[in-house]
């Protein structure tokens, strides 16, 4: 599939009726709905434990069917019309979809409502809760600079090499040269360990990488 959308759902179960949601959900999809699976690829309890639903390399059942061709299905067990999802559960998300976009980089994460009319994943998880989720999280954490983590960037701009340090996902420029760290290098990758020289257009894709 292509995934263009990561799309975020509340199971609209409240919690205190039932704090451990996957398999009731899964029965449900299979036994009732007579679905292949759970509709979700991937599923968050309360406490924060993930559950796999689907594959990623199947289709899911969460979204109607245009969206369900070209999307990745998260719920989270809870009823957020009613109560907040947990702050367990909010930093499990966090987890998931920096690894998510570290695999879909340009899959863009949404909330149920923005592409059906539905209340799902309820008024008390918004847009808000979203940006604050992802806020702090740096290219570095979606993956694409991964493997840059502590070395050293050399970018060539206008002809004048520039230095980059990757600090704990931050992208810190180093004004002044660290010329013996200098080699010459080719066009993408030259990885001696500490340096790796990398194009212009790596450097827009580490960039834009941020959503
Ligand atoms: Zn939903």
């Amino acid at each position: 599939m292509n995934i263009e959308k990561i799309v975020i759902h509340h199971s609209a179960v409240a919690t205190w009726d039932n704090n451990e949601q996957f398999d009731a959900i899964k029965r449900y999809h299979v036994y009732t709905k007579w679905w292949g699976d759970i509709g979700y690829h991937y599923f968050l309890e309360p406490d924060g434990v993930l559950k796999n639903g689907r594959d990623e390399k199947y289709r899911g059942a969460h979204v109607g069917r245009y969206w369900n061709d070209r999307s990745l299905g998260i719920c989270l067990a809870g009823n957020f019309n009613k109560q907040k999802p947990t702050r367990v559960q909010l930093l499990a998300l966090k987890e998931l979809l920096i690894d998510i976009k570290s695999r879909y980089p340009k899959a863009e994460i949404v909330l149920h409502r923005d592409l059906k009319a539905s209340e799902c994943p309820g008024a008390n998880f918004t847009h808000k809760t979203l940006e604050e989720l992802i806020s702090g999280v740096s290219a570095v954490d979606f993956g694409l600079m991964k493997r840059f983590e502590g070395k050293y960037i050399q970018r060539v701009r206008n002809n004048i090499g520039q230095v980059y340090r990757v600090d704990n996902g931050r992208i810190v420029h180093l004004p002044a040269s660290p010329s013996p760290l200098f080699r010459s290098w080719s066009d993408e990758l030259e990885d001696d360990g500490k340096l790796i020289g990398i194009t212009e257009a790596t450097w827009d894709k580490v960039k834009k990488a941020l959503i």
